[in-house]
């Protein structure tokens, strides 16, 4: 197995534990967080515990389905 192939098989593990504990779990495209909205949700990809800049925030990183 390649080095490649092996990120992409710990990013497929990654986001089937991620779905197993109720998250979307995409990682963000910069690398900043993952989405906690449900699986399969519509609109953009949403983390809710990263990126927020005040503990007011309800949201953090957002970033778009692609
Ligand atoms: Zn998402």
């Amino acid at each position: 197995m390649t080095r490649q192939q092996d990120a992409a098989h710990d990013e497929q593990a990654a986001l089937a534990a991620g779905r197993a504990a109720g998250y979307c779990w995409q990682l963000n495209p910069e690398g900043r967080g993952r989405c906690t909205r449900s699986p399969g949700h519509d609109d953009d990809h949403v983390d809710y515990y990263n990126g927020r800049q005040s503990d007011t925030d309800v949201e953090g990183y957002r970033w778009p389905q692609s």
